[in-house]
């Protein structure tokens, strides 16, 4: 599935509505270059949840903490220079206990991931404030949601070409 986000409160939309249907164990992986918006939608994520903290980059802590309806971690790994130190983050704990794992620039350690994942690619489109994401669920907890992901994300899908 694709999504088209024409500016930055989309892209924080997107992750409003992801937030709806996230259940504990959840894990999101955002990839995509600086700028892309992966923050932004990680903003939109932490405000479903109802998170009243401001979330701001974790680029130079690699994992914040967050109370909401859920409990969130959002990583940011950009800085991890070897898969090894990916064990050091204690992923599969934070994994394990029924919080939601948001990881910006996951496709870096999706090799120390579980496969069991939502990964969303973000692109920079045409227009300054266009942004392409390409879905993509990887193992039975998402595929089993992706209709329900197309409804929620229904406003922003793009026209899948017709013959
Ligand atoms: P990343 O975390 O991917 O490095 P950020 O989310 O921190 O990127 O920053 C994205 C930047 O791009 C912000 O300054 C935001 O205002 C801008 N922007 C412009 N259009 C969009 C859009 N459609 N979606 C998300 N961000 C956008
Ligand atoms: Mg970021």
């Amino acid at each position: 599935m694709r999504l088209r986000s024409a500016t930055p409160e989309d892209t924080a939309a997107l992750g409003r509505a992801l937030a709806e249907l996230v259940v504990g164990g959840d894990l999101v992986l955002l990839c995509g270059d600086l700028g892309a918006g992966k923050t932004v939608f990680a903003k939109g994520l932490g405000a479903g949840l109802g998170v009243a903290e401001p979330i701001t980059s974790p680029t130079f802590t690699l994992v914040r903490e967050y109370e909401g309806r859920l409990r969130l971690y959002h990583l940011d790994v950009y800085r991890l220079e070897h898969l090894e130190e990916a064990a050091e983050l204690g992923l599969s704990e934070l994994l394990d206990d029924g919080s939601v794992t948001l990881i910006e620039w996951g496709d870096v350690i999706s090799p120390a991931l579980p496969q069991d994942y939502l990964e969303l690619h973000l692109h920079l489109g045409e227009a300054d404030d266009e942004r392409l994401i390409d879905v993509v669920a990887v193992g039975a907890r998402w595929s089993a949601r992706q209709r329900v992901l197309a409804e929620v994300w229904a406003p922003w899908r793009e026209e899948e070409p017709s013959c």
